[in-house]
C-alpha cells in the first residue's frame, strides 16, 4: 500500500489526490473496527433475544441498511479495484480515473423479514426505558461491532429525560461523525481556497472559491478565516453532484440514531437547513 500511496503523491493530480483520501478512508475504518474489537463486550454465545430479561441477540438484529452504506460499499470497491492494477499502470490517468468512476452497480441491501431493524429495537427500548442490556452474537463480526455501538450510543441518549438535551446528543453524536469523515479525508481537496468542484467546472459553485461555503451572493457569515465557526449538520451532510458521482454522500435514512429518534420533518430540516448554527437548527427542530 505505501508503494501505491508514494505512486499517487508523485502524481498529484485530482484523481490521485483522492485516491489517496479513499485509501485513508478505509484505513481508519480498519482502525476504527480493530478499535471496536478491543474494546467490545459482547458475550459470544447462543440465546435468543429477550428485551424483558435484557438480552440483544445481535444476529437476530438488522442493520445492513445503515452499515453497508452506498459510500461504504463504492469505498471498498474503489480500493479492491486499485489494490488489482499493476503498480506501473497506477500512472496511466486514464486508468485511475476508471477506478473511480467504475460503474459497477451499488446493489442497496435487502431487508430480512426474520430479522428485527435496529431502528425498530431502538424504539422499542427507548418506549420501555430498556438501557440495561447484555449483548450476545454467535462471532464477532464488523456488523455486530457496529450494531453495539449503535445500541450503545442509543442507550445513552435514551437516559437523557430532557428532550432538548436529547436531541443535543443524537446532533453531536452524528455531526462528530461526519465531522470525522468528511473533513479528515479531505474530500473536498481545497488548494488555494478553491475546492476539487470549483477547479474542474469553472461555473460550479458561482463564485468559484470557498466551496459550498459561499452563497448565492456572499459568503456564509459562519465561514471566518476559512474556517467554519459553527456545526451546521445540513453543510455536513452536503455533497455536491461532483462529488455524489465518485461516491461520496450520505443520506439522512442511513443515520440509526437520527431515524430511531427523530420524525420525518425533524430530519427534513436537518437536511435542508444550510448556513445555519447549530443552535438555530436545534431551536427549530426541538418541537415539530
Ligand atoms: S461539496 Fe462543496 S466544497 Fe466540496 S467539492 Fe463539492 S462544491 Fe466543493
Ligand atoms: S455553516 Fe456551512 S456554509 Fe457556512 S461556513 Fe459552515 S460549512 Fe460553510
Amino acid at each position: 500500500m505505501d508503494e501505491i500511496i508514494k505512486i499517487l503523491n508523485e502524481l498529484n493530480t485530482d484523481d490521485s489526490r483522492f485516491l489517496i483520501n479513499i485509501i485513508k478512508s478505509h484505513n481508519s475504518y480498519i482502525e476504527d473496527m480493530n478499535n471496536k474489537r478491543d474494546n467490545t463486550k459482547i458475550i459470544v454465545k447462543k440465546c435468543s433475544t429477550d428485551l424483558k430479561e435484557g438480552i440483544i441477540n445481535l444476529d437476530d438484529i438488522y442493520a445492513d441498511h445503515y452499515f453497508y452504506t452506498k459510500m461504504r460499499v463504492k469505498i471498498e470497491k474503489i480500493m479492491d479495484s486499485l489494490l488489482k492494477i499493476d503498480k506501473n499502470e497506477l500512472l496511466n490517468k486514464r486508468i485511475l480515473h476508471n477506478t473511480i468512476y467504475n460503474e459497477n452497480r451499488i446493489k442497496t441491501p435487502v431487508f430480512e423479514k426474520d430479522k428485527l431493524d435496529i431502528v425498530e429495537l431502538i424504539k422499542k427500548m427507548s418506549i420501555n426505558n430498556i438501557i440495561n442490556i447484555k449483548m450476545v452474537a454467535s462471532s464477532i463480526t464488523d456488523i455486530n461491532l457496529f450494531k453495539e455501538e449503535q445500541i450503545n450510543m442509543a442507550i445513552e441518549i435514551i437516559k437523557i429525560n430532557n428532550p432538548k438535551e436529547k436531541i443535543n446528543k443524537i446532533y453531536d453524536y452524528t455531526y462528530n461523525y461526519l465531522k470525522n469523515d468528511f473533513i479528515s479525508n479531505n474530500y473536498c481537496d481545497f488548494i488555494k481556497n478553491k475546492c476539487v468542484a470549483q477547479r474542474r467546472f469553472h461555473l460550479y459553485p458561482i463564485n468559484r472559491k470557498d466551496g459550498c461555503c459561499f452563497m448565492e451572493i456572499r459568503k456564509c457569515p459562519h465561514l471566518k478565516n476559512g474556517q467554519c465557526d459553527t456545526e451546521c449538520l445540513a453543510c455536513r451532510l452536503f455533497s455536491c453532484p461532483f462529488l455524489t458521482k465518485r461516491g461520496i454522500g450520505y443520506y439522512a435514512n442511513e443515520f440509526v440514531l437520527l431515524k430511531a429518534f427523530l420524525n420525518k420533518n425533524q430530519r427534513k430540516k436537518l437536511v435542508f437547513e444550510f448556513y445555519k448554527s447549530k443552535e438555530e437548527i436545534l431551536k427549530k427542530i426541538i418541537n415539530i
